[in-house]
């Protein structure tokens, strides 16, 4: 039987550090003893002075397959989730083939998961021109919201929609209390020289976003629907949400690690690896997100892990234009934002909800993760705030070795991670496979 008590000094419960042993016992935390509380024959494991939190949930990944499971996929994926303290990840519709814009595609995913899932993996489905009536039917078949392009997806099977496909959903949206998921850059590009970082920032502006966002709040307010900004780049565009959060509870907002990681001063020309979109921007733009953390205007943080093979982030042209756009990260977010945000003052009682608590009550998983309690799933994060260590390929579990984080010292060491109850890593090694579960949307 699977029961066993793990303690620490430093378990987060009830938003604060309190001393306490947690029961596990089969998928669950069956108890909660605020002292260190050993019971005969179960075996205890002292964490000591390790951190126990609830599991990373990660509510912005891309996964790639079927289709482009050279790309990344969910074996590699979720180990190195797994590695990075995630339990729980929720996958993006675009990037395998077929797309997941109907429930016919989300079926042939779910079949692709069969034996890979480490880790907890729930996901979106897509709306697109012409798909307005699957959208109610992915709903049925369990995503946990729908994303959308208003620009150009890098994909060419998932179209980028407008306003008008837009309001076509509205109201199924608003019906099933279902998130709008919206990539906001809205304008036209221009050609420009394709290896200068700071052309390909401008030829990305912060009024594509803010067009955008603009928009994004519109149908908002028209349908009263629920909908989320990803990965907000640019620190205008949190004034606007500012204002339109006054007035409604439906509106949430997030952005990434490597925004508020990196500053566009110190990206080379003709590196690649750091192309995203929205693209990462200056220094003094990127201390405005942060500001904008610390007073609370991020709902969660996601890691938008978004690889692809060197061949196509043309790792070796410099090709900013041509490269795909995404970042690997999703094994180091919480370091890589611990270690970022303890320059700006960042605490630990500031980040752990927005990794857990607060990802978890956007998906609607309230009452069973994103939080350490009676009854709740043991998806279980242990790790050191302390401990330093190289992000060096050998460590790196995501298909392609390839992030911009590669040779970085990172604060912030995951050294175990229990997933529904299973240990799946541990002293920072995998030691568990195939203890990740499909997550429907109830
Ligand atoms: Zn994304």
């Amino acid at each position: 039987m699977n029961t066993f008590l793990i303690y620490s000094k430093k378990c987060w419960v009830d938003a604060k550090f309190v001393e306490a042993t947690l029961h596990i016992h089969e998928n669950k935390i069956l108890n909660i003893f605020f002292t260190k509380h050993k019971i005969e024959n179960i075996p205890f494991l002292d964490y000591e002075n390790l951190i126990i939190m609830p599991g990373i949930i990660d509510a912005h990944v891309h996964i790639n397959e079927p289709g482009r499971t050279h790309w990344e996929g969910f074996d590699t994926a979720t180990k190195a989730a797994a590695l990075g303290g995630v339990t729980t990840l929720i996958e993006m519709p675009l990037n395998a083939n077929p797309v997941t814009t109907n429930v016919k595609a989300f079926d042939i995913k779910k079949q692709a998961t069969k034996n890979k899932l480490h880790v907890n993996c729930g996901f979106y489905g897509g709306v697109i021109p012409g798909n307005t009536n699957d959208i109610e039917p992915l709903l049925k078949a369990g995503v946990f919201g729908i994303k959308g392009f208003l620009t150009h997806s890098g994909i060419d099977e998932f179209p980028n929609i407008s306003k008008s496909d837009l309001e076509k959903i509205g109201p199924t949206l608003a019906k099933y209390e279902a998130p709008l998921l919206l990539h906001c850059e809205f304008g036209e590009s221009e050609k420009i020289n394709p290896k200068s970082y700071k052309d390909y920032v401008s030829s990305r502006p912060e009024e594509w976003e803010l067009n955008a966002i603009k928009i994004a709040l519109e149908i908002q307010e028209k349908y009263n629907t629920k909908v989320h900004i990803v990965h907000l780049a640019t620190a205008k565009g949190l004034k606007l949400t500012n204002t339109r959060k006054k007035q409604t509870n439906k509106l949430t907002v997030e952005t990434c690690p490597h925004y508020l990681y990196f500053n566009a001063e110190d990206i080379p020309d003709a590196s690649p690896i750091y192309k995203c979109a929205p693209p990462i921007r200056d220094k003094e733009n990127n201390d405005l997100l942060w500001k904008g953390l610390l007073n609370n205007e991020f709902d969660f943080l996601g890691s938008d892990h978004s690889p692809a093979p060197p061949e196509i982030k043309k790792l070796e042209e410099g090709n900013l234009f041509e490269a795909w756009g995404g970042i690997a990260g999703l094994q180091f977010t919480l370091p890589v934002l611990w270690t970022a945000g303890l320059k700006k003052g960042l605490t630990l009682e500031k980040l752990i909800p927005l990794l857990t608590t607060n990802p978890a009550k956007f998906l609607g998983l309230e009452n069973t993760k994103g939080e350490l309690k009676k009854g709740f799933d043991a998806d279980i994060t242990v790790w050191s705030n302390d401990e330093e260590f190289k992000v060096t390929e050998n460590i790196i579990a995501h298909k392609h070795k390839a992030t911009p984080y590669a040779n970085h010292t990172l604060k912030g060491k995951i050294i175990h991670t229990f997933v529904n109850g299973i240990q799946v890593v541990k002293n920072s090694e995998l030691k568990t496979f195939n203890a990740g579960k499909l997550l429907l949307k109830k």
